[in-house]
C-alpha cells in the first residue's frame, strides 16, 4: 500500500529516498508512548517523533486546548499592530516560566530552524542598537546542529550539513566540542578537557578581535551531533569568557528546552543564564509546529530603546503566534509542569542509563552509553580501544534498530550511533523495555 504514491513525497531521508527502503515505516496511529504502523505492528516510541513528543500522543487535554481554539479563532496575522490573546498567554507563560534567565521578549515562529535563524538576526541587530555594528560574527562547536537555513546551516558544526550549498554565511567560526569520548587532544579529564576547550576559545577571540563577534550559539546537550554531554563547569567558564568579551550567548535549547535533560532548560542545567534562547520541538510536543526565540531584558532593552525604527530588522513571519499552534503549547505546558516531566525525565533517564551501561561492556561495538535525562546514545565502534567509528555507510546502526524494532521498540540510527530520545512521560518498566529491545538486537547484529 502507498509504494507509488510514496515515490512522490521527497527529501533527502524520507522513505522513498535512496537507502531507506530498508527501515520503512509508515505509521498510521499513536497514543501514549506507542506508535503502530498501517500494518498494525505497536510498538514503544523509544525517538519521541524527532527529540519533540515530549508528553506523549493523543494526549485529550491538548486536543481539547487545540479544538476549543479552533472554535475561537484558528488563525489570524500578528502584523499592523493586530494580534490576539493566545500569544499574549504563551509570551507571558514563557517569560515567566525563565524569569530567573531574565527573559523579557518572545519572538514567535515555525520552527527550531526559524528559532535559530531568528536569534542570530536578533544578536547582529542587538549589537546595531548598541551602537557596535561591526560585531556580526559567530562562534559555534564542532558537531552541533542548528536548523537547516543558511544562518544555522552555517553556524552548524557537522560538514555533513555544508554540502552542495555553495558558500554559507561568511564570518562563522568552529570551535571544537567539549567531548570527553573524542577529542583533538586525547584529553580524557573533564577539567582539563574544559580548560583546553575555553583556551582554545580566547584565542579564536583575541585572533578574530572580540569588537567582532556578535554571539556565541551551542546546544547545552549536542543532539544530532551524537548526543554530547558536556563536562559540568564547561557551560559556566563558556559564560564568563562570552561576558569577559561581551559576547552574546545564545543557547539552542530546540532539543533541550522544556525537560528533555531532566530540567527545564538545558542551560538552567548547567547553572547558566544565556541572553537569547532558541525554542521549538517540545514547546508544542509535535501537535502544531511552532518555535520561540526569546531574549533577555539586556537584548529587549537595546532594541527597544535604539533610536529610530530604522534600527529594527523587519523579520515575522505568517504563523508568527499562530493562535491555535500557542493553545497547543499552552496546553502541553500545563502537562510539562503538573507531571514533572524534567523531574521524570532526570529519574528515568539516569535509570536508563544506568541499565544500558553494562551493553557497553559485553558488545565490542558498543563504545559508550551516554546521555543526559531522557537524551542517549549508543556510539558504535570498529575499535573499542582506538574509538574509531563504525563506517555509517555499512548500514550496521540501521541492522540493530531493525532489530529492536521487531521486538517493539522504536530506536534511532544516525550515522555510526543508536539515539534515544522517547517521550518524557516514559516509565521505568518502558526504559527496561528498551534496554530489553537493545540486548536482544545487539545479540543479533553486534
Ligand atoms: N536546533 C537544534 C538543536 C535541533 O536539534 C533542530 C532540529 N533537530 C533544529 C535546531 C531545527 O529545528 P526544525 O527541524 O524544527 O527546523
Amino acid at each position: 500500500k502507498y509504494k507509488t504514491a510514496e515515490k512522490k513525497f521527497w527529501h533527502p531521508m524520507s522513505s522513498s529516498a535512496p537507502g531507506n527502503q530498508a527501515r520503512r515505516l509508515v505509521i498510521a496511529r499513536a497514543d501514549g508512548n506507542y506508535i503502530t504502523d498501517i500494518e498494525g505492528h505497536r510498538m514503544l516510541d523509544g525517538v519521541g517523533g524527532l527529540w519533540n513528543v515530549n508528553v506523549g500522543h493523543n494526549r485529550p487535554e491538548v486536543k481539547a486546548a487545540i479544538a476549543a481554539q479552533l472554535d475561537e479563532l484558528a488563525y489570524y496575522q500578528t502584523f499592523d499592530g493586530i494580534s490576539h490573546p493566545r500569544v499574549f498567554d504563551l509570551a507571558e507563560r514563557l517569560t515567566s516560566m525563565f524569569a530567573q534567565e531574565e527573559m523579557a521578549r518572545v519572538l514567535f515562529n515555525s520552527g527550531g530552524s526559524d528559532a535559530v535563524e531568528t536569534a542570530l538576526k536578533m544578536a547582529r541587530q542587538y549589537w546595531i542598537a548598541a551602537g557596535q555594528p561591526g560585531r556580526t560574527r559567530f562562534l559555534s562547536l564542532r558537531n552541533g546542529y542548528h536548523g537547516v537555513h543558511v544562518g544555522g546551516t552555517s553556524v552548524g558544526g557537522n560538514g555533513v550539513y555544508h554540502y552542495n550549498h555553495g558558500q554559507l554565511l561568511p564570518g562563522c567560526y568552529h570551535l571544537d566540542a567539549p567531548w570527553l569520548y573524542r577529542n583533538p587532544w586525547d584529553c580524557r579529564d573533564p577539567v582539563e578537557l574544559t580548560a583546553y576547550c575555553i583556551r582554545q576559545l580566547e584565542e579564536q577571540i583575541q585572533f578574530l578581535g572580540p569588537d567582532t563577534i556578535a554571539a556565541f550559539i551551542a546546544e547545552p546537550v549536542q543532539g544530532a551531533g551524537g548526543v554530547i554531554v558536556p563536562p559540568e563547569g564547561y557551560w559556566q567558564q563558556l559564560r564568563e569568557v562570552c561576558d569577559r568579551y561581551d559576547i552574546l550567548l545564545i543557547a539552542d535549547e530546540v532539543v533541550t528546552g522544556f525537560g528533555r535533560t531532566g530540567c527545564m532548560l538545558g542551560s538552567r542545567g548547567w547553572g547558566v543564564s544565556p541572553d537569547i534562547l532558541c525554542l521549538a520541538k517540545g514547546i508544542s510536543a509535535g501537535y502544531i509546529p511552532l518555535g520561540a526565540t526569546v531574549f533577555n531584558r539586556r537584548v529587549a532593552e537595546a532594541i527597544e530603546n535604539a533610536p529610530g525604527f530604522g534600527n529594527v530588522i523587519m523579520h515575522g513571519y505568517t504563523y508568527s503566534g499562530h493562535p491555535t499552534a500557542c493553545a497547543a503549547a499552552l496546553a502541553v505546558l500545563d502537562i510539562v509542569e503538573r507531571e514533572a516531566l524534567p523531574d521524570n525525565a532526570a529519574k528515568v533517564g539516569a535509570r536508563l542509563n544506568e541499565q544500558l551501561q553494562p551493553l557497553s561492556e559485553r558488545f565490542d561495538v558498543v563504545g559508550e552509553v551516554r546521555g543526559k535525562g531522557l537524551m542517549l546514545a549508543l556510539d558504535l565502534v570498529a575499535d573499542k580501544r582506538t574509538r574509531q567509528p563504525i563506517d555509517p555507510t555499512e548500514g550496521q546502526a540501521a541492522r540493530i534498530a531493525e532489530e529492536a524494532r521487531k521486538e517493539g521498540v522504536l530506536v534511532r540510527p544516525v550515522g555510526s550511533k543508536i539515539i534515544l530520545s522517547p517521550p518524557l512521560t516514559l516509565t521505568t518498566d518502558e526504559a527496561g523495555m528498551i534496554v530489553q529491545a537493545l540486548e536482544v538486537a545487539l545479540e543479533r547484529q553486534g
